[in-house]
């Protein structure tokens, strides 16, 4: 169920940090009921990620409200990208020049308004960790900020190493951060840090997310 105290925290939160900044907070819904988006919409989220597209298009559906903003954090996968750039307002995790050419084409086709997509980097190197390489991330975005459906808004961490305790995850984080200062550096105006997940967003905070994707903190437990 969705928890509004706890909501309410993390708002009371983020209003506090000194100096201000604006973080805006990406409710994780996949896995959750339409009843939990509800409640969530009612206490006043209006962003929403989903991981899985055809769960994600039968709960929009469903919850039935048109003041939402959903951002879609799963795997892009290639039969799938029509629905997701039809669907959702923004796209996290775009690690190909084709992904990206794909929803841009599609979104500038049907003549609608630039779909948001962050690139998610590799920081770690780990193999099982989606994810472009640092060395490649300029020529990618370099890329991407051509394509006429999409603006490239910032980076997207994935999951940080589950070994090495609060340092390791810092460091991930300011990789992540540093990687968006080198990019602004070459003259891409990228606005998004998207890091932080229910286990470590306080870190990130400190290293400088802009967009926290906070799942089982607000909803609990979830199914999938
Ligand atoms: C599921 C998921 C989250 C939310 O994770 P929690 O630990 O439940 O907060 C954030 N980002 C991505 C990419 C996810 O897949």
């Amino acid at each position: 169920m969705f928890d509004v105290s706890k909501w309410q925290q993390i708002r009371t939160l983020l209003a506090s940090l000194t100096p201000a900044r604006e973080i805006r907070v990406i409710a994780v819904s996949k896995g959750q009921g339409v009843a939990e988006i509800r409640a969530a919409a009612e206490a006043g989220v209006r962003l929403f990620g989903e991981s899985y597209v055809q769960e994600a298009l039968e709960k929009q559906a469903q919850v039935g409200r048109t003041d939402l903003e959903w951002h879609f954090i799963g795997r892009i996968q290639r039969n799938k990208t029509r629905l997701i750039a039809a669907h959702f307002h923004w796209v996290h995790g775009v690690t190909e020049e084709g992904q990206a050419r794909r929803l841009s084409e599609i979104r500038a086709g049907e003549g609608q308004t630039p779909l948001s997509v962050c690139l998610q980097v590799n920081i770690s190197g780990e193999a099982s960790k989606g994810g472009v390489s640092p060395a490649q991330l300029p020529e990618l975005a370099e890329a991407v900020a051509q394509m006429p459906g999409v603006i490239l808004r910032g980076l997207m961490a994935p999951p940080a190493p589950l070994l090495g305790g609060d340092e390791a995850t810092r460091r991930h984080f300011a990789a992540l951060r540093q990687q968006l200062e080198w990019l602004r550096a070459a003259g891409h105006a990228l606005d998004t840090l998207s890091m932080g997940m229910s286990g470590d967003y306080p870190l990130a905070l400190e290293e400088g997310a802009t967009l926290l994707r906070l799942g089982t903190i607000l909803f609990g437990r979830r199914e999938n």
